[in-house]
């Protein structure tokens, strides 16, 4: 049995202040919840605001991206072991974002999780599909290249957790249907046991990100290979975040 988890892209909104305020929300709404593990990833200027309003709290932190390089000249960059002394655990990595904005490639996603898992983060790894791949009837080949090209050559993924998100889903308040999130969830578990064993392809956690809201999430979450869930824009309100993670119970 796989526990649900739930992570929030905060992205580029928030400064310390409201961050530290809606995290603070959070740790409260969350207090009970035993049936999730509940990750939020703020921008990283307000990590230490977060963090700071996180004490003894079930509600972990991640970072948005990192560097590859544990330090060096890499201007602008922020490395794994930065994040975790900023009090992370987890790293999202190769969000669509950065495939697009920062021509992010497999073989960068590759680099940085292989320093994330080396470091002890847990990495999120995400991949999907655009529009026009969905409309060439090309998801399936897109999602095994973006996955085996920036995991295959781990030879232990224990500990990472993949986000099935198409692009076409993201920030656009269009959500895949249940049926059409499972049928690539399914998809990669399989491409996983291929891999890398039924074993850890049973209990890796597949997430599914796209326009997640309240209202969607209970039937996305009533799919059999669909293990919760990351939200961007629905994070940033905690009763919408407790909404979704409560579709998970
Ligand atoms: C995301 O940023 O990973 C995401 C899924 O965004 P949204 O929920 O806003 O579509």
């Amino acid at each position: 049995m796989r526990r649900p988890l739930v992570a929030g892209n905060w992205k580029m909104f928030t400064d310390p202040a409201s961050a530290g305020k809606l995290a603070g929300e959070l740790r409260e709404k969350f207090a009970d919840c035993a049936w999730a593990d509940i990750v939020v990833c703020p921008p990283f200027t307000s990590l230490h605001a977060v963090a700071g309003s996180l004490p003894d709290s079930n509600i972990e932190i991640g970072g948005q991206n990192m560097h590859w390089e544990n330090e060096g000249a890499f201007t602008g960059e922020i490395s794994a072991t930065m994040l975790l002394n900023a009090g992370c655990k987890w790293v999202i990595i190769g969000h669509s974002e950065r495939r697009r904005y920062f021509s992010e490639t497999d073989d960068r996603v590759l680099s940085k999780v292989s320093s994330a898992l080396a470091a002890g983060l847990k990495p999120i790894v995400c991949v999907g599909e655009t529009l026009d791949q969905r409309e060439a009837e090309i998801t399936e080949k897109t999602v095994e290249t973006q996955l085996y090209g920036g995991l295959g050559k781990i030879e232990d993924i224990n500990g990472l957790t993949v986000a099935y998100e198409p692009v076409w889903a993201i920030g656009t308040g269009k959500n895949a249907t249940p049926g059409q999130a499972e049928e690539v969830h399914r998809f990669i578990r399989k491409l996983i046991a291929e891999r890398w064993g039924a074993g850890i392809a049973d209990s890796i956690r597949i997430l599914y990100g796209g326009s997640v809201k309240p209202e969607n999430a209970g039937s996305l979450s009533r799919e059999e290979n669909i293990d919760g869930f990351l939200v961007g824009g629905a994070s940033l309100k905690a009763d919408s975040f407790l909404g979704i993670a409560e579709s998970l119970k």
